[in-house]
């Protein structure tokens, strides 16, 4: 098959992309680098069946393709609130052109959505029935309300132009290629750990995440695709852990002598967040099989390699470089 991969160079678009190349499919990887790196795709530079196009979802485009998996957006806090406002172009401009891309060319479109659309959830654990608790003016609006309306936009263009759509509600994902300095918890304590830094939990650290492994989620990526089923659907691992209590597991895990200090909790940071899963389970027989310990292990090991072909000063800068 034909497959497009918006934000193919990124985190969670490169996992993807190694699947889908090793599954035989030929495929497209559009992306302008905001976020991404050319590193993450290096492998299949040169191969027949892999493209890529540097390209800006903001501006139209013409392909043809089979299916698209729309992953392009920067996705940490850090980097979507660089330029909040280039990221509401993102959800909205760059979703309506590839919407239009499959409605011209009759493929089935795939929107990586977010547990964000739930806000601040007061419905624990989130289903996909629960309509969110979000703020639309705050820091963190742009993202969440960016991906609402690319929710809105896609079973629009279902209901109004019979595309063929898929929406998946991404929960925290983690694992190797995560961005050094997108100050992601998961990447942030695990460098902090590496480099002997006090990892920084903001607030008290009772504020709670689940955490899935990224070939957990590619796996859910891929099986909604394929499948009859088209959401929304939570993808996550349904672990819930404070943030202290992750802490601490890095702590174990990496460095049991680095000390955990604490820092204020960023605005309009959800409290409690964990998937339910009943849906992937039903529709997909989808649940996240790698456990958090042994997650963290492979992400480990990629810092590590990556730390040493570094300077350690590049890392853990707040501002991202797009
Ligand atoms: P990422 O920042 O690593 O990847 C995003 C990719 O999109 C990058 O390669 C970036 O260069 C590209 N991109 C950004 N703007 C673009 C533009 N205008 N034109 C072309 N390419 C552009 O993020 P990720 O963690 O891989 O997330 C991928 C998707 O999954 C995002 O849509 C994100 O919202 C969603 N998601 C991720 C998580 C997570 O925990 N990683 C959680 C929920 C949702
Ligand atoms: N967080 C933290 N220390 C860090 C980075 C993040 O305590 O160095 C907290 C953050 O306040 C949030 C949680 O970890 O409560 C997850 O943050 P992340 O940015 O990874 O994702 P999101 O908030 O989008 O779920």
């Amino acid at each position: 098959m034909r497959i497009l991969v918006t934000g193919g160079a990124g985190f969670v678009g490169s996992h993807l992309i190694d699947r889908l190349m090793t599954d035989g499919h030929e495929v497209i990887c559009l992306d302008n680098f905001y976020t991404g790196h050319k590193r993450n795709i290096l492998r299949w530079l040169n191969h027949p069946r892999f493209e890529l196009i540097h390209h800006d979802i903001t501006d139209p485009i013409r392909l043809e393709v089979e299916q698209i998996y729309h992953m392009a957006c920067p996705a940490s806090p850090v980097h979507y609130q660089y330029d909040p406002i280039k990221t509401v172009k993102i959800n909205v401009m760059g979703t309506l052109n590839m919407l239009g891309l499959a409605k011209r060319v009759h493929a089935r479109f795939l929107l990586a959505s977010t547990s964000e659309v739930y806000g601040d959830p007061t419905v624990h654990p989130q289903r996909e029935d629960y309509r969110g608790n979000v703020n639309p003016i705050g820091i963190r609006s742009c993202y969440d309300e960016g991906k609402r309306i690319a929710e809105t936009l896609t079973f629009d263009y279902h209901r109004q132009n019979s595309v063929d759509i898929r929406v998946a509600r991404i929960f925290n994902t983690y694992g190797p290629r995560m961005l050094e300095n997108d100050g992601r918890v998961v990447s942030n304590f695990v460098i902090q750990a590496l480099q002997d830094i006090p990892l920084t939990v903001y607030g008290d650290g009772s504020q709670t995440r689940s955490f899935c492994y990224v070939s957990d989620l590619v796996e859910g990526l891929m099986r909604l695709m394929n499948r009859a089923y088209i959401g929304p659907v939570n993808l996550g691992n349904p672990d819930e852990y404070t943030i202290l209590e992750l802490a601490t597991v890095v702590q174990k895990l990496v460095n049991p002598k680095v000390k955990i200090e604490f820092a204020p909790l960023p605005e309009d940071d959800p409290r409690r967040r964990r998937p339910d899963t009943t849906k992937a389970l039903t529709w997909l027989s989808w649940q996240p099989t790698v456990p958090l310990q042994q997650g963290l292990k492979l992400t480990v090991e990629d810092f590590r390699e990556r730390l040493l072909v570094s300077s350690p000063k590049n890392h853990l800068s707040s501002t991202p470089t797009p």
